[in-house]
């Protein structure tokens, strides 16, 4: 090889993709990190060490290909779930990024449309196109809320393959009612992604679109074990569906996508979801505490049913963000316009990001 490197566009890459931008946000060893909506809690020791006993289980079998079809997992998401679920209407994979780009690659492909209201989840975009698809973005209220007579007559419009519900919504935290999605499945005829990254988060009362699932074969609801579950380097995902719409996702998954490493510790890590989630309630009252103390310093919080809290009238949002950076604070410009995004992490680490943040100067 020469002294000068090649450039990418000397490649015969692929013409959509030219001028893409990879997901991006930034990894800083800072000492609080609350930039991509982690559990900020470690896993409990006592749950580790049954995870460290299965995977070393796991390992004497490891010269075997693992089990594909990831039954005990399975099952134990559809047990964990509840709904009356059962293992043929679960899916799972390396994250639910793997979850949702199987969906795509299944029902979304080149000459295919999906949709999606935006602000929302970066990777929804990222993903569409990688599978040759076109990205749609529908538009929310001031609040970033939709109502459903308007999310139905935007999803008609648009006519998409799979339209994405992000309930509650990443970046903003805005919750999303049942009616709207009730009346999105109603408006079209394709796939309806309901991505419950965040469920945990929200009121305990709050129904799932879990309940929604009997009788309508092109919903699905998909979850993640990387948020409340305190797992997200474990890199596992899942999702509910009807038992024929797995079976789409097994035309496109390449065999054996979970290893059976990951297939013990997230099994393992099922068994114990009450302590998993033991610091869900904890992280919710950091929330509020962040909601209430940005207000109080003349930011505006927007309402929040997840694990992080978008914040507005933020004069300039990159000089805060760099502000907060060099008092060793990481959080997320997610570019909307005098908005910056927060994750609610420990006592100690939600204390430092308001300090520092009070220390940054109020609003105007
Ligand atoms: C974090 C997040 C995910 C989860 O991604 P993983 O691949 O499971 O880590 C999915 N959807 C949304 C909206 C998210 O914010």
């Amino acid at each position: 090889m020469g002294g000068v490197s090649a450039r990418l566009e000397d490649l015969p890459l692929r013409p959509d993709l030219r001028g893409q931008e990879p997901y991006g946000a930034p990894q800083a060893p800072l000492p609080v990190a609350l930039n991509v909506n982690e559990n900020t809690h470690p896993v409990p020791q006592e749950v580790a060490d049954d995870i460290l006993d299965s995977i070393a289980l796991a390992l004497r079998e490891v010269n075997r290909y693992p089990d594909r079809e990831f039954t005990a997992l399975r099952e134990g998401f559809a047990e964990y779930l509840g709904h009356g679920l059962t293992r043929d209407q679960i899916w799972a994979a390396n994250g639910s990024n793997e979850v949702l780009q199987h969906i795509l690659q299944a029902f979304a492909g080149p000459g295919r449309r999906a949709f999606g209201f935006g602000p929302t989840y970066s990777m929804y975009p990222l993903l569409t196109r990688g599978t040759g698809a076109e990205w749609v973005e529908g538009v929310r209220g001031a609040d970033f809320s939709v109502g459903a007579q308007d999310a139905a007559s935007q999803v008609a419009d648009a006519a998409p393959d799979v339209v994405f519900l992000c309930s509650p919504n990443n970046p903003t935290g805005t919750p999303m009612r049942l009616d709207v999605v009730e009346a999105v499945y109603e408006a079209t005829d394709g796939i309806v992604i309901v991505d419950e990254a965040y469920h945990e988060f929200a009121p305990r009362d709050e129904r799932s679109a879990l309940t929604l699932l009997r009788g309508r074969e092109r919903l699905v609801v998909s979850r993640t074990m990387s948020k409340a579950f305190a797992f997200a380097g474990a890199r596992v995902g899942y999702l509910a569906a009807d038992p024929v719409f797995i079976d789409a996702l097994r035309l496109v998954r390449l065999p054996y996508h979970l290893s059976a490493l990951t297939q013990a510790a997230a099994t393992a890590a099922l068994r114990h979801s009450p302590v998993m989630l033991g610091m869900v309630d904890e992280i919710v009252a950091q929330r509020d505490r962040i909601s209430a103390t940005v207000e109080a310093l003349g930011y505006t919080a927007h309402e929040s049913w997840s694990n992080f809290v978008l914040f507005g009238d933020v004069d300039e949002p990159a000089a805060t963000w760099r502000a907060l950076y060099d008092a060793g604070v990481l959080i997320r410009d997610v570019g909307i316009p005098r908005h910056l995004r927060v994750t609610a992490g420990t006592d100690d680490e939600t204390t430092a990001f308001l300090d520092a943040l009070a220390s940054v100067g109020s609003a105007a």
